[in-house]
């Protein structure tokens, strides 16, 4: 048996990343920077008012001024935010300006409005003003020149703000890996038909699909076949040209019948082949299988949902995500103290599902097994907040014992 590690090692060895390609700034979320990005000028770009209210010569207002003394100023100008002629302030006038409205050349403060009586004309003013104040200065924010953000960085909102603020209309990214999520299995029916007595819902392509969302990558389409080879392969091959990751669900245990496997295995044939079937030493998700089609890497996950999902986690998720270049391609992994015996199958890495509480103020956290380790048990996965996982080894754990759980909560520490 392959172990669990050594199958991680070839699933990521398989999955590359695609050439950095210019995106625009709306499709940039959520992406990774591919360059640098140095600011082709400064902000602000120029000196510009802080607050509503008045721009003044600090000068022309006397330490004394307050609201038994206030100074009165005519106001020679307007400036609303955007007006775009150069201005001069004359000493002994103030000109009314609005925040983020270029400064006056010969300015020195910006008095708030709430200071004065709010003039339109004349403003009386009530209160001094240090020199400088409620000045934004060019250039305070970013230099030109300055590289402002790192190839690697994950494109956050804030991020397309400054590329935005920068006049950056595109950025160089680290396109998505385009994955195909196809399922297998005759039994299979979409929700939202009636079943007949033997069928089921087909559950596997929406749940991976929504977890190759989650982890970043492109979903290319999500086609199901029955378990007949040439309906399986006719539903791969149109996908072929525009995918860099198939991933397939069912058809690979040790059953009649198993499409995915027949499709590759050793009769496969017709240029297709290339793809291993093992034995992986973990529960659930023991059958599993790696390798290329037509120059197209393809992992095969076993069909059970919670095998399916296990697996994604354990194998495809890293690879997509270092693949892709994103930061935390694994899982947060805690120590949490076991609040309960438990016992593991020997020679085979178990993954339990579990309910994670975080320890408070730097203690250590707990954790609760969820449902029963049976690889059918969706209900239990849906509301699980972490993987427990229990080494080969180890057959026999008591309550109390630190254990290692992978955390799913999605917040990446
Ligand atoms: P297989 O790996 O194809 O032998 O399937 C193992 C178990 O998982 C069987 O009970 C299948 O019915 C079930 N199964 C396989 N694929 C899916 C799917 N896409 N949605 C829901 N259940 C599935
Ligand atoms: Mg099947």
């Amino acid at each position: 048996m392959r172990s669990v590690e050594e199958h991680r090692r070839i699933v990521a060895d398989l999955v590359a990343a695609r050439p950095a390609r210019t995106v625009k700034l709306a499709e940039a979320e959520g992406l990774v920077l591919a360059d640098d990005v140095v600011a082709p000028l400064s902000l602000p770009m120029f000196d510009n008012s802080a607050m509503d209210g008045y721009a003044v010569l600090a000068s022309d207002l006397p330490a004394d001024t307050g609201l038994a003394k206030p100074v009165k100023l005519p106001v020679a100008q307007d400036i609303p935010a955007g007006r775009t002629d150069r201005l001069i302030l004359a000493p002994s006038t103030a000109h009314r300006i609005m925040t983020g409205a270029p400064l006056p050349e010969g300015a020195t403060a910006v008095v708030p409005v709430e200071l004065t009586d709010a003039g339109v004309d004349v403003v009386e003013i009530r209160r001094t003003a240090e020199p400088g104040q409620h000045i934004r200065r060019a250039g305070e924010d970013v230099t030109a020149g300055t590289t402002v953000l790192r190839a690697g960085q994950v494109i956050s909102p804030a991020v397309v703000g400054l590329a935005a603020a920068l006049g950056l209309g595109e950025l160089r990214v680290i396109p998505p890996l385009r994955v195909l999520v196809m399922s297998t299995g005759s039994e299979l029916i979409k929700p939202g038909t009636e079943l007949l007595p033997g069928q089921i819902y087909e559950s596997n392509a929406v749940m991976l699909a929504a977890a190759v969302r989650e982890a970043g990558g492109d979903v290319v389409a999500t086609p199901t076949s029955d378990d007949d080879v040439d309906a399986f392969r006719a539903a791969l091959e149109p996908h072929l040209i525009d995918t860099d990751l198939i991933i397939t669900s069912g058809g690979v245990s040790a059953g009649a019948y198993e499409v995915v496997k027949d499709a590759f295995g050793k009769d496969g044939g017709d240029g297709v082949t290339g793809v291993q079937f093992v034995k992986v030493a973990m529960q659930p998700g023991m059958p599993q299988g790696a390798g290329l089609v037509r120059g197209v890497p393809i992992v095969t996950l076993p069909g059970n949902p919670v095998s399916s999902l296990v697996s994604f986690e354990v194998f495809v998720r890293p690879a997509l995500r270092k693949a892709m270049s994103m930061p935390y391609p694994d899982r947060p992994r805690r120590t949490a103290v076991l609040t309960e015996d438990l016992t593991s199958p020997g020679g085979k890495r178990q993954f339990r599902r579990g309910v994670y509480f975080p320890g408070i103020r730097g203690e250590i956290g707990t954790v609760t097994t969820y449902g029963p380790p049976a690889s059918h048990h969706l209900r239990w996965l849906a509301s699980a907040n972490c993987l427990l996982e229990v080494d080969e080894a180890t057959t026999e754990l008591a309550a109390g014992q630190h254990v290692q759980v992978w955390d799913l909560r999605g917040v990446e520490k």
